[in-house]
């Protein structure tokens, strides 16, 4: 009898610009895949609302849309990692590496099988952008045309009236779309160097999008 290939076990990097849909995509593809999937902004978030030390320290650069400087970052990322490495665990992490120096620091806690790079011109991630919007209660994410919200934009989980994301305003936008250009972009290099880089169209719906990544990680045995 065949006994059935042994999958392996996922950890994945996602990412791509502002309103590439990383969030969504990397929530859903651990849920599918049964692994924990961890967001940098979050935790960076926790720390900051958690009035730690690291939280004092990060809050101006995540209020302005800035990247946290890696030697900040590294200690709170990795330090989560670590823990899901040592359990054997697999991950899907998203928002993080988000420059060349955060993906070497990665790789020596946990080599990174499959990074994920969701492609999407400036002009359509702007049309993301603006219609999305956030439950602030709940968290929960909604888009004007592909996820609708409730009767005068509210949540349909919880109610609570919806609000736009402060770094989708033009301006921050336009700052945050540079950075990535210029920082995070060189990722596509280093994965690709590393044989790991799988890109994918991301001007494409969530459920579509979702197949896609979820159809080419079985054919490469996850
Ligand atoms: P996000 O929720 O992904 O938009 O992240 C919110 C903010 O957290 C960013 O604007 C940065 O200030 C900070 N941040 C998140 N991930 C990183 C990272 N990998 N490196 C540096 N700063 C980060």
């Amino acid at each position: 009898m065949l006994l059935p290939m042994a999958k392996k076990r996922l950890r994945a990097v996602f990412f791509g610009p502002h309103g590439s849909g990383k969030r969504t995509q990397a929530e859903r593809l651990a849920q599918v895949f049964g692994v924990p999937s961890l967001t940098a902004g979050s935790l960076l978030r926790e720390e900051i609302e958690g009035k730690t030390a690291i939280g004092a320290l990060v809050e101006d650069y995540v209020e302005q849309g800035m990247l946290v400087p890696d030697d900040l970052v590294n200690p709170v990322l990795l330090r989560k990692i670590r823990r899901y490495v040592n359990a054997e665990k697999g991950f899907v992490l998203e928002g993080y590496p988000r420059n060349v120096e955060q993906a070497s620091a990665l790789e020596k806690v946990a080599k990174v099988q499959v990074a994920i790079h969701l492609k999407l011109s400036d002009e359509a991630a702007r049309e993301r952008v603006d219609g999305r919007r956030d439950c602030p209660a709940c968290r929960s994410v909604f888009h004007l045309e592909e996820v609708p919200p409730g009767p005068l934009e509210t949540c349909t989980r919880c109610g609570h009236g919806l609000q736009g994301r402060p770094t989708d305003h033009p301006e921050a936008f336009y700052s945050r779309q540079a950075i990535y250009h210029f920082m995070t972009e060189p990722l596509v290099s280093f994965y690709r160097q590393k044989g790991v880089l799988l890109t994918v169209k991301a001007d494409q719906s969530i459920e579509q999008l979702h197949t896609e990544i979820q159809e080419k990680l079985r054919r490469l045995g996850f």
